[in-house]
């Protein structure tokens, strides 16, 4: 019965594929094995079957716990991101807030201040005695340093509430540095200190920028660093570092021969209200916030600014700052 069959099967496939009958059935009795195979029954088949059905729904059923439990973290994970930013954003509204209160207060006190100072002006020009005199000085010097601190503080909240834009506007630069020399030059002559300035070939007489922000740079570092220093020389140069189509890339730097700082504190001092030495405003005053409002206003030019120094062998702070300017900016002839 099984040679019938095997025949047939060999007959069949023989006139379907000859080539191929060859090559994949030695002999007609690998089908009759097939055939007689006592394993391969339908029972095995199905049970076969049912091992494998049992084994796609158990594999069905983790794979949709693991997407529960995927789905259930996610939802996690974002309400506490939405809370965070819920947090960040209440925080940064607070913070907002803050310094724009800070901000008002302090132009509210400058009225008054202003007020003091006029009044204490006037009152020194009237017939006093000269202990009179020495007093209404002291007041006139408090209400001066005030004012001072009063600056600063508004300044630095206008920066930080995001208030304080800067202005675009053609200025002389070599002009504006010889009124910044000009303005130093008789307070370190009394202290018998040289004051030079070096603006380098090549920057054009007229930049685009804010010159009123610049000044304040420049007015900061010169004031410490001739606050720190007791003999030898304080030289600000400008140099040119790039220049577009209409762009400018300067670097300036105020070198000194001052008390210098320690490498520790060189970065902390641009942080507000840090200064390298607890004694400093004892011995020379401050606020600790003039360089702080210096790197924000730098970073606002686009700008970076750092420090070289050594405790005892002088510092130099170096600021770059992007500057605008236009096709017919050209140099100052020699
Ligand atoms: P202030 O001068 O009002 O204290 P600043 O932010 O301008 O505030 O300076 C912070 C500190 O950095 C100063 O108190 C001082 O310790 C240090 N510092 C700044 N410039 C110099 C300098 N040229 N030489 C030595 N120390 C300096």
């Amino acid at each position: 019965m099984t040679g019938v069959c095997s025949v047939r099967v060999e007959d069949k496939l023989s006139q379907i594929v000859p080539v191929a009958l060859d090559l994949y059935l030695r002999s007609t009795d690998d089908i009759t094995v097939l055939r007689d195979a006592p394993w391969l029954n339908t029972q095995r088949v199905l049970q076969a079957l049912a091992a494998m059905g049992t084994l796609m729904l158990c594999f069905a059923a983790w794979i949709s716990m693991l997407r529960r439990r995927v789905r259930r973290q996610t939802s996690i994970i974002r309400t506490q991101l939405s809370e965070e930013a819920r947090l960040r954003e209440a925080a940064e509204a607070a913070n907002r807030a803050k310094s724009e209160f800070v901000a008002n207060m302090s132009h509210e006190i400058r009225t008054p201040m202003n007020g003091v100072l006029g009044m204490t002006e006037l009152l020194l020009d009237t017939e006093t005695t000269e202990e009179q005199q020495e007093f209404l000085g002291m007041v006139r010097d408090s209400a001066n340093a005030l004012l001072t601190v009063i600056d600063d503080v508004l300044d630095f909240s206008k920066i930080e509430a995001g208030k304080l834009d800067l202005d675009h506007e053609d200025f002389p630069l070599t002009e504006a540095l010889d009124q910044i020399m000009g303005n130093f030059g008789l307070r370190a002559a009394k202290r018998d200190l040289k004051l030079a300035c070096e603006v380098a070939s090549g920057i054009p007489e007229m930049v685009v920028g804010d010159a009123l922000r610049l000044r304040q740079i420049l007015n900061n570092l010169l004031g410490n660093a001739l606050k720190f220093t007791e003999r030898g020389e304080i030289v600000v140069t400008a140099e040119l570092e790039s220049r577009s189509k209409d762009t400018l890339g300067l670097h300036f730097m105020v070198r000194d021969t001052g008390i210098g700082i320690p490498p520790e504190m060189q970065e902390e001092i641009f942080e507000a209200f840090s200064q390298a030495d607890g004694s400093t405003t004892r011995k020379y005053g401050g606020t600790g916030l003039g360089l702080a409002i210096s790197l924000r206003l730098v970073q606002m030019m686009d700008g970076r600014m750092w420090v070289e120094s050594a405790a005892g062998h002088g510092s130099c702070f170096h600021f770059t700052a992007r500057m605008g300017c236009q096709p017919w900016h050209t140099p100052p002839s020699a």
